[in-house]
């Protein structure tokens, strides 16, 4: 497939609106030529004395269509104006050809509900904002739904966000064996066992380091959460050491929130739930994905779905209230009969909250899966069902984002019963607050007003120990963020 623009260079705009029918594809991009040979998305804009002129062709093998519009040279913010229109001729060209509609329309970033907030901020009222992204971003009006409840839940949430308050994030990237979708960092546990002990004392000492910081810009932390890879690879005592490290180097007195993702069912304990429990986390995952054995087979996750029941079920033993599960739409060998027992299964166990994730087609790939099959993934029918289920049974979406190559470009979906919304989550998807990552393949996310910076640590667990002392100095970064000339003079 060849882009082109013709007098315009709104690549990523553009791109990213082919990208939606076609994902996981690399596409040959050409300036200012009017042919190209193959599938082909032309765009062009000719501006004239009062008017610019716009116009798109697309071309998939022996099928053509083209539609063209106008916009007003004094119009206002010209530039944008004539990238959405761009935009808009293109979807609707792809659209006829394809038969495909993707229901986020023009939204293609990782952040729909972000621009919802941003909305109704102005003042503007929820039927207004309905019509905007019904009419002027193309979006299915169950999307609309969804991205509006999402923002209606988290108004109240947002609104108890403290000033010069902080998350902090640990990260222990192992699991018990790699699941084929994996994208994280993650290392199987097998692999990486001698440098776990010297991991978990570097990470002790940023946890130390970090709270030295915290405490000396004045900082208060607000949320806590452990995750990974699966914290609960890791043993009890190794698990106590960290939470101990964290109870003892940071004052929790205004903590509202503690986050232990226990992630897979194979590495939970009696003895590591207990742990968890004793440092004082109030929330946990307990994240099948599937309740499938088959599919939690073929994505090599070391567990059965008994076991998921089983580690729930000892969770609730030991007395954790708040309890997460993750699942994912659109996993291979899945299919819309099984995913909906998953659904039911977990509604049945009545959890706090349940997350439910999109494949990402970037994974997909990574399972030699064609875009064909990609495109005949069942996962929109999926998403759904589960929307129509969670929202039938008490649980309301709190928050959402997108990753790009998604099936389908569709959502990851966090919902909760209410009052059991997770703040860290609303926080770091919304970017209202800092996130002070620790551990390897951690990035920290600075944010005060409208300044925003962020840290990257070492990516895998040796480097992370290797370059230990060149990682620590990484951190004084976050004391220039916060003196830096201009952001104080601010407040
Ligand atoms: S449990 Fe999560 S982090 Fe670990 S391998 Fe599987 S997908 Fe990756």
């Amino acid at each position: 497939m060849t882009i082109i623009f013709n007098g315009n260079n709104y690549k990523y705009e553009l791109e990213s609106v082919v990208k939606l029918f076609f994902p996981a594809q690399l596409f040959t991009l050409l300036y200012d030529v009017r042919d190209a040979d193959g599938d082909l998305c032309f765009s062009r804009l000719k501006a004239g004395k009062s008017k610019t002129y716009l116009f798109v062709l697309v071309r998939l093998g022996d099928k053509t269509t083209r539609l063209s519009t106008k916009v007003d040279n004094d119009i206002h913010d010209y530039r944008k104006a004539c990238e959405l229109e761009l935009s808009r001729l293109l979807f609707l060209c792809l659209n006829k050809l394809t038969g495909i509609t993707p229901e986020w329309g023009l939204i293609t970033g990782v952040r729909p509900v972000k621009r919802v907030n941003k909305m109704i901020k102005t003042g503007l009222p929820d039927d207004s904002i309905k019509k905007q992204l019904e009419k002027k971003y193309l979006v299915a009006k169950d999307k609309i739904n969804l991205a509006i409840i999402t923002a209606n839940t988290q108004k109240e949430i947002l609104g108890t966000l403290k000033d010069g308050s902080f998350s902090l994030y640990v990260s222990i990237p192992f699991c018990p064996t790699r699941c084929s979708y994996c994208s994280f960092v993650s290392q199987a546990i097998d692999n990486v066992m001698g440098i776990i002990p010297q991991y978990i004392d570097n990470l002790c000492e940023e946890l130390k380091y970090t709270a030295e910081i915290a405490h000396k810009l004045n900082l208060k932390l607000d949320t806590i959460y452990f995750g990974g890879g699966t914290p609960t690879s890791i043993n009890e005592y190794q698990l106590e050491k960290l939470m101990k490290t964290v109870s003892s180097s940071f004052d929790l007195s205004s903590l509202r929130e503690y986050t232990v993702e226990a992630g897979r069912a194979d590495t939970i304990t009696k003895e590591k739930l207990e742990v968890i429990k004793a440092n004082k986390a109030t929330r946990i995952s307990i994240n099948p994905q599937t309740l499938n054995d088959d599919v939690l087979k073929a994505i090599g996750r070391n567990h059965t779905a008994q076991q998921v029941f089983e580690s729930y079920e000892l969770a609730r033993k030991i007395g954790f209230y708040n309890i997460n599960m993750d699942l994912i739409a659109g996993l291979p060998t899945d299919t819309i009969e099984s995913f909906e027992n998953t659904i039911d299964s977990v509604v049945g166990l009545s959890p706090e909250s349940i997350t439910v994730h999109t494949l990402s087609i970037k994974r997909a790939a990574d399972l030699n899966r064609s875009d064909k099959n990609v495109l005949r993934n069942p996962a929109p029918a999926m998403i759904a069902y589960s929307s129509r289920i969670l929202l039938n049974n008490g649980y309301l979406p709190y928050y959402l984002y997108r990753q790009k190559n998604t099936v389908g470009n569709l959502e990851n979906t966090g919902y909760s019963k209410k009052g059991f919304e997770s703040l860290y989550n609303i926080y770091i998807m919304e970017e209202v607050q800092s996130i002070i990552a620790t551990g390897a393949g951690a990035s920290t996310k600075l944010i005060l007003k409208d300044k925003m910076d962020r840290i990257f640590n070492y990516k895998h667990p040796l480097e992370y120990n290797n370059h230990f002392d060149l990682m620590i100095q990484k951190k004084d970064a976050i004391i220039d963020f916060y003196n830096r000339k201009g952001i104080n003079e601010k407040e």
